[in-house]
C-alpha cells in the first residue's frame, strides 16, 4: 500500500467517505448504481434520466462534430453559448447580463461549485453555510478549500429551514451561503421567506450567495424564483446551473456560472486550471437547447411533476410515509412504517428484497447529525413511466427483512 498524504483525505473525510482502514470509498451514487447494475434492480438511486434529451439538441452536437467543432473552446466558453445563457437568464428571470464578462461555461455544475468555492475561500476561519442534507460535493469542496462547513438542518416532512437557526448559522465569519433550490436530496423548494432571509443575512454579514439551481426548470408549481432576482441580491450572488437536468443530458457535463464580472472572473481564474475547458461540441448544442421555445421548458416541469406523482402513489401504496416534493428529481420517504431502523442498511437490502435501488438520506448528512434522518430514503422519479410503475409493483411486493 502507498502512503498517500494529500488533500484527497480532506475531500474524502469531508464527504464522509474515508473508510476505517484509511482508504477512500466511492460516492453513494457510484456505489448504488453499481449495486443496481450487479443485481439487475431498477435504479431509482442516482439521479439520471433513462431517456434522451430533445432531438434538436442531440442533432446540434452531432452537427458540431461534423462541422469540426472539435478543438478547445475559449476559456470562458464559445461566445454564442455565453449569449444563449445570458438570453436564458433574461427570458426566464429578467436578469440582464453582459455575456462576455458575467457568464462562464464550466464542466457541469460540479466544476462550477468547486471552482467557486476554491476561488472565494481564503482562510481556515472562513465558513460556508449550507442546508443539510446537502449534495455530496459541497462538503468535499468546502473541505478541499480548507474552510468550515456550517450546516442548517432541513427537517422531515417539508424540509424548510427554521429561520432562527438560519440566522444564527450566518455570522461575520460566513464567506458563502450556498443555496440549492430546488433542493437535492429532499425535493423541497424554499419559501420566499427563506430566500429573503438568505439575502438579508448575506448583506448583514457581507457574505456571498452561491446558488445551485440545476433543477430550475423542475419546479412543479412554478415559476422558479432565482435568488439573484430578489432586491439587492444580484450584486453579491453567483448563480450556478447546468444543462444536465433541464435537457436530460447529465453525461454532457456542461454548466455555467453567472453574476458580477469580478466574481465570475475570480471563478474563471481557478476553473482554467481545473479543466481549462469542457467538451467543445456540446457547447453549440446547449445553446440550441437554451433557446428552445417556452413549451419545451413547461413540458420539462409538467412531465416530471406527473412522474413524481406516480412515484409518490406507488411509494404510499408500498407502505412508506411519503413527503411531497415541490421540484427536482427526488422524493423522500420514511421507511420506518416498513420496519426500517437504518436507511443505509435498508437501501443495501432493497435490491434483494424488492429489486429496486434508493439512496439513504444519511449519505447527505454529516455523521454527527445522522440520527434524525436515520430512516429516510431518496427515490428518483426521472425514469420512464413504465419503470416507475414496475418499481411501485416491486416495492408493494417487498419481501420481509
Ligand atoms: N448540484 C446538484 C444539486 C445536483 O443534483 C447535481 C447532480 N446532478 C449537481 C450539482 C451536478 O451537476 P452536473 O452534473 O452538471 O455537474
Ligand atoms: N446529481 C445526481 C444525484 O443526486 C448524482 C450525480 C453524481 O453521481 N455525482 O443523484
Amino acid at each position: 500500500m502507498h502512503q498517500l498524504p494529500g488533500a484527497w483525505q480532506r475531500a474524502a473525510r469531508g464527504a464522509g467517505l474515508l473508510a476505517p482502514d484509511g482508504t477512500s470509498v466511492p460516492t453513494i451514487f457510484a456505489e448504488m448504481s453499481a449495486l443496481a447494475a450487479s443485481t439487475g434492480a431498477l435504479n431509482l438511486g442516482q439521479g439520471f434520466p433513462d431517456e434522451d434529451g430533445p432531438e434538436p439538441v442531440l442533432e446540434a452536437a452531432r452537427d458540431a462534430i461534423a462541422r469540426g467543432v472539435n478543438q478547445y473552446a475559449p476559456g470562458r466558453g464559445f461566445p454564442d453559448l455565453l449569449s444563449a445563457v445570458a438570453e436564458h437568464q433574461k427570458r426566464f428571470y429578467g436578469i440582464e447580463l453582459d455575456p462576455q464578462r458575467e457568464v462562464l461555461i464550466t464542466v457541469g455544475a460540479t466544476e462550477a461549485l468547486a471552482a467557486t468555492l476554491l476561488a472565494l475561500i481564503d482562510s481556515p476561519d472562513d465558513e460556508v453555510v449550507v442546508f443539510e442534507p446537502h449534495y455530496d460535493s459541497y462538503a468535499a469542496c468546502v473541505a478541499l478549500s480548507g474552510a468550515k462547513l456550517v450546516p442548517v438542518p432541513l427537517r422531515w416532512p417539508d424540509f424548510q429551514p427554521d429561520l432562527e437557526q438560519l440566522a444564527s448559522a450566518v455570522t461575520d465569519r460566513t464567506r458563502v451561503i450556498l443555496v440549492n433550490d430546488p433542493h437535492n436530496p429532499t425535493g423541497s423548494v424554499f419559501s420566499r421567506e427563506v430566500l429573503d432571509e438568505v439575502v438579508r443575512l448575506a448583506h448583514r454579514h457581507d457574505a456571498i450567495i452561491v446558488t445551485d439551481e440545476v433543477y430550475e426548470h423542475l419546479v412543479f408549481d412554478g415559476p422558479h424564483v432565482a435568488i439573484a432576482t430578489l432586491p439587492d441580491a444580484a450584486e453579491r450572488t453567483l448563480s450556478i446551473s447546468s444543462a444536465g437536468k433541464t435537457f436530460s443530458l447529465t453525461g454532457w457535463k456542461t454548466g455555467w456560472v453567472t453574476g458580477p464580472a469580478d466574481l465570475v472572473t475570480a471563478v474563471l481564474a481557478v476553473k482554467q486550471f481545473l479543466t481549462y475547458v469542457g467538451g467543445s461540441p456540446f457547447q453549440p448544442a446547449i445553446a440550441v437547447g437554451l433557446r428552445l421555445p417556452e413549451a419545451f421548458f413547461a413540458s420539462v416541469a409538467s412531465e416530471m411533476a406527473a412522474k413524481a406523482a406516480l412515484l409518490g402513489t406507488g411509494l404510499r401504496a408500498a407502505g412508506f410515509d411519503v413527503s411531497s416534493p415541490g421540484g427536482s428529481y427526488f422524493t423522500v420517504v420514511d421507511a420506518a412504517p416498513l420496519g426500517a431502523t437504518d436507511a443505509d442498511a435498508f437501501c443495501r437490502e432493497l435490491p434483494a428484497r424488492a429489486g429496486v435501488v434508493g439512496i439513504p438520506l444519511t449519505a447527505f448528512v454529516s455523521p454527527a447529525h445522522r440520527a434524525q434522518y436515520a430512516t429516510l430514503v431518496r427515490f428518483a422519479a426521472c425514469k420512464r413511466v413504465d419503470v416507475l410503475a414496475e418499481a411501485a409493483q416491486r416495492l408493494a411486493a417487498m419481501t420481509p427483512a
